[in-house]
């Protein structure tokens, strides 16, 4: 069954590791997160964009996690991933998802409080778990670009009032990190993130880690970040082997030969930051 990420999260807060929330596009992406997680008895969080739905379906994408949730033992999430309205974040939970961001991080604080609160006891009625982000990373994540100058790190006094008020269950910090591909060098904000940590007490999320160096995930998660989103780094290895089988092989035709490559060289990277968030082995 499909869970929502309240007890994975707080296990993995109290045990110093991460779950890893892992971007889904389709039937092969989930089938290689949920199979990989499982063989390594890790949790894990299949993460969906508004912009997947609008090309899976939210009733499809629903039904396959649904599936995937029912074949393993292991504690698996879908996950609304920065959605930003009320009304498609009803669509999915009247559909039976457990696990929802709302983004509103773009409005002035007193405005993103307001929406979030809404969702939020919205969502609870549905048994669902909700994160919400404070500051603004920058980069691109589907349709959401935010320019480096448009964005601001999280204030650690304001996030303890904002979880307070909004009654959030986990919350995404900004720190310096980034969505897609960094151009430089990210320097991460480590005792940001340790302030934050010290004056709330709900799960924290580490957006943006695609690019970021091993060590620096793994510092953020000993100082308290327990999800770990990433997207981009399982989207480059998956594309860049399709495109060589397809290259080497202009002939092929069939999906169920040239998937295989590109599911191949996504599960390597699936296990690379299971690793990483130190979660393999906690169920
Ligand atoms: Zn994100």
């Amino acid at each position: 069954m499909l869970v929502n990420t309240k007890e994975m999260l707080i296990k993995a807060q109290k045990e110093g590791y991460a779950v890893p929330a892992f971007n889904i596009h389709n039937l092969e992406t989930i089938q290689v997160i949920v199979e990989t997680a499982n063989q390594l008895r890790s949790p894990v969080i299949l993460a969906a964009t508004p912009g997947t739905f609008s090309y899976a379906g939210r009733d499809y994408i629903q039904a396959i996690a649904e599936v995937a949730a029912k074949r393993y033992d292991t504690p698996i999430a879908l996950h609304l991933d920065h959605h930003e309205t009320l009304e498609e974040i009803k669509a999915s939970l009247e559909l039976g998802t457990k696990s929802v961001m709302i983004d509103a991080s773009h409005h002035p604080f007193e405005e993103n409080i307001k929406r979030v609160k809404e969702v939020a006891d919205l969502a609870h009625t549905y048994g669902a778990t909700v994160e919400a982000e404070l500051g603004r990373l920058g980069g691109q994540e589907d349709d959401l670009v935010v320019d480096e100058a448009d964005s601001f790190y999280t204030d650690p006094a304001s996030a303890r009032e904002f979880v307070e008020r909004t009654g959030i269950d986990s919350l995404a910090v900004a720190i310096g990190t980034a969505h897609g591909l960094y151009k430089s060098e990210p320097k991460l904000d480590f005792d940001r993130l340790a302030k934050v940590r010290e004056v709330v007490d709900v799960p924290l999320v580490l957006h943006g880690a695609s690019g970021i160096p091993f060590e620096d995930v793994r510092r953020c998660i000993d100082l308290g970040a327990c999800k770990v989103n990433i997207a981009t780094e399982l989207k480059i290895p998956f594309s860049d082997a399709l495109r060589k089988f397809l290259v080497e092989n202009p002939d092929a035709s069939d999906p169920r030969k040239y998937m295989e490559p590109a599911k191949k060289a996504m599960k390597e990277a699936v296990i690379e930051k299971i690793t990483m968030c130190k979660s393999d082995g906690t169920y």
